[in-house]
């Protein structure tokens, strides 16, 4: 019997997947998406949660949505996955796909670094961004650090603009001259993957908004309001920001899918496993590239992904149309604060290095990444 497409994880990358591929193949062929949660939520939207211009029921939508289009939606925690026989424990159920979408995202090592999770606030989870709007609004003076606690996170960009968008919010509040904002990155450079002009330049908007920009300073721990980096800096602080290190999804460990990073290796322009009928994309991948960083974890790159691997099951079903390709582009909104935003775009499998260029800060541009927003919160769920 058919048991048609099985998509692991509800969020960018297999939201995508089951809509692009519900536009290509009739009901008859089930597709189902898994999540532990009831809602999915657009991170991109949660650094507006922080600053007041979202609530957060404004950028969540139910899961269940999906149902409406035709597509299957099972709540449950995905326990262990069977690649060879593409069989899923859920729940303690087992389901099977003739083929299987790995799209489980990163999970957030939140306890990491010691005493980080307890000192400071992320605006990289709903919660934690709700939270920090709270934070924000009581602060009136004093020192703000935001930091990133490893090299590796999700969206190069989102603590960068995370600064820029807290030094708009004190402006606006006629608060900024009694705050010093910093920023220490465990990286060297802002958004090193997208080359020196790019980091360059992002590191120029930071600095002309009078943030001090710290590369460089990996942290250790936080004791009270001190941070240690392992540099043997410290500095001291009334309100942390952190973006959180990363892992791989638990589900994934003894899968057969994963190589020695523990994330899941695919071609880079199928996102084929080794295994047949399995797919991986997103944050969940590995994907190297010749310049020595791997491609950045973004949702541009995971929707990108999720139609090249809808199109090839929908071919692999009907048997019609041409083999599709990931062919590395993609694009990010730098919001500045202001209701202004940069934009960068390119080609990141270019060789030797990634070809991106990027666009001055404007309201064009964050016009743009609210349509994007609207787009992908009323057409997708
Ligand atoms: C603050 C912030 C801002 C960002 N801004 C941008 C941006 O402007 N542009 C951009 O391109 N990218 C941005 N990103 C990155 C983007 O959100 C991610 O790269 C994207 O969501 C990855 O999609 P994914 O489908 O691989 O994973 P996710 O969207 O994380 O989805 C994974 C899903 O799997 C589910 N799941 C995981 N494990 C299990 C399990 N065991 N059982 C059941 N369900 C499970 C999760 O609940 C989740 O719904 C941002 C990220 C953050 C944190």
């Amino acid at each position: 019997m058919a048991e048609g497409t099985l998509i692991l994880g509800g969020g960018i990358g297999g939201v995508a997947t089951a809509n692009a591929l519900r536009k290509r193949l009739p009901r008859s062929h089930r597709i189902a998406v898994v999540d532990r949660e009831p809602a999915f939520t657009l991170a991109a939207s949660f650094l507006w949660v922080m600053t007041g211009d979202r609530r957060p029921e404004q950028v969540s939508r139910p899961l269940e949505r999906l149902q409406r289009k035709g597509i299957e939606v099972v709540r449950g925690e995905v326990e262990r996955i069977d690649p060879e026989k593409r069989e899923v424990l859920v729940g303690g159920k087992t389901l099977r796909g003739d083929h299987l979408v790995v799209t489980l995202g990163a999970e957030f090592a939140l306890d990491a670094i010691p005493g980080l999770a307890e000192a400071g606030h992320t605006f990289c989870t709903l919660e934690g961004a709700t939270r920090l709007r709270s934070a924000l609004e009581h602060f009136r003076k004093g020192r703000i650090v935001v930091l990133t606690a490893a090299p590796a996170y999700k969206c190069p960009a989102a603590p960068y603009e995370a600064a820029m968008l807290i030094d708009g919010d004190l402006r606006r509040g006629g608060l900024r001259d009694a705050v010093a904002l910093t920023v220490y990155s465990a990286e060297a450079a802002p958004m090193g993957v997208a080359g020196p002009e790019v980091s360059a330049a992002v590191r120029g908007m930071i600095e002309q908004k009078g943030i001090a920009y710290h590369p460089d300073h990996q942290i250790a721990r936080v004791r009270g309001q001190r941070i240690e980096f392992t540099n043997g800096a410290i500095a001291d602080f009334d309100l942390l920001v952190y973006v959180p290190p990363i892992r791989p999804p638990r589900a994934l460990r003894d899968s057969g899918l994963v190589d020695e990073s523990g994330w899941v290796r695919v071609d880079r322009q199928t996102m084929a496993t080794r295994f047949p009928g399995v797919y991986a994309l997103g944050d969940v991948t590995m994907i190297p590239l010749t310049m020595g960083k791997p491609l950045p974890r973004a949702g541009v790159f995971a929707h990108g992904q999720a139609e090249v691997v809808a199109r090839n099951i929908a071919r692999a079903v009907s048997g019609k149309g041409h083999e599709a390709s990931f062919d590395g582009h993609g694009s990010c909104f730098i919001e500045t604060g202001g209701g202004r935003a940069g934009f960068g775009a390119g080609d990141f499998y270019a060789e030797p290095r990634p070809a991106v260029t990027m666009h001055r800060p404007g309201r064009m541009w964050h016009m743009g990444k609210v349509l994007l927003e609207k787009q992908i919160l009323w057409q997708w769920l």
